[in-house]
């Protein structure tokens, strides 16, 4: 049986205030649950993402301010974190992750990040827990390398892709996909090349639904020859910040069909965790593990 390359660092979950809306224990209480959840798993450590992959997308200014903790008191509150060098080192080495998990995906035809999916994040600007947009760096860099021609970004987070939107609107080389809750932030939405709204309380049978045919809509029309699969367990039921209605099972259900059917047609797929939220970080750890547990079995199977 193949194992499952995942990627993840202790250095994730720095030091950070426990009561903080943003869960930032839950990476690592994910890797513990992957540990005791999910056999056959090959754990790779990242490296922090080059600067100048960075600024491929970011303004350098603002890479620069936000590593040296100096960006302007608004620019901090928009990002919704308090600043520490434990938290502008985890954020470079995260972006690394994702990069990395990409690369391996390209090896082995399926890897998954313990992190990644900060899709808030802006040319010059955090937002909503956000900071480098590492669907945007990837998606660029995997282009830019000649790695990929055609990346498409499927992201299921609850909330709508609109930094990535932003970001990737002038690129050739990929297409956005956000299928989320309509009325959940942000309140001002960019447009992707494909956005499915969805309403309030929407339960597991509809979403699936709409989730599968619109993968296989752009599956069709898009041609992707890479996939970055944003599994956002922020859809759950229960979620601190989510507005839908999908259970466990759902989610599960969720994961193991797309997943399955993006590696069914051949695409490499990497996958990150996206959002998730709730006051105990071992229960929204246990969600983010339903997409580690998925590509692990999928995986297995090939
Ligand atoms: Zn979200």
């Amino acid at each position: 049986m193949r194992p499952l390359p995942i990627v993840w660092d202790p250095g994730y979950s720095p030091a950070f205030p426990a009561n903080h809306r943003f869960p930032m224990a839950k990476f690592g209480h994910l890797k513990d649950w992957v540990d005791a959840h999910v056999p056959h798993t090959e754990l790779y450590r990242p490296t922090p993402c080059p600067i100048e992959v960075v600024s491929a997308v970011h303004a350098h200014d603002y890479v620069e301010g936000f590593q040296a903790g100096t960006l302007d008191a608004r620019a901090f509150r928009e990002i919704g974190l308090p600043w520490s060098e434990g938290l502008a080192a985890r954020t470079i080495l995260a972006l690394g992750g994702s990069l990395l998990t990409c690369q391996l995906a390209l090896e082995s035809g399926l890897a998954s990040h313990l992190a990644g999916g900060t899709h808030h994040a802006h040319h010059a600007r955090g937002s909503g827990f956000c900071i480098y947009n590492d669907l945007a760096v990837c998606a660029r860099y995997l282009t830019g390398e000649g790695l990929a021609s055609r990346v498409l970004i499927f992201d299921c987070d609850v909330h709508q892709g609109d930094g990535t939107a932003a970001l990737l609107d002038e690129h050739a080389g990929s297409f956005t996909c956000s299928i989320h809750a309509e009325k959940n932030f942000p309140a001002r939405k960019v447009e992707s090349d494909l956005d499915v709204h969805l309403p309030d309380g929407m339960g597991d049978a509809d979403y699936l639904a709409v989730v599968m045919e619109t993968l296989e809509s752009v599956l069709v029309s898009w041609r992707p020859d890479f996939v970055i699969y944003d599994a956002g367990a922020d859809v759950h039921v229960d979620d601190a910040l989510g507005r839908l209605s999908v259970t466990t099972e759902g989610l599960k259900s969720r994961d193991l069909q797309v997943i399955r059917r993006i590696r069914e047609v051949g695409i490499p797929c990497a996958t990150v965790i996206g959002g998730g939220y709730d006051p105990d970080p071992k229960r929204v750890a246990a969600r983010h593990g339903v997409v580690i547990q998925a590509a692990a079995e999928v995986m297995a199977r090939s």
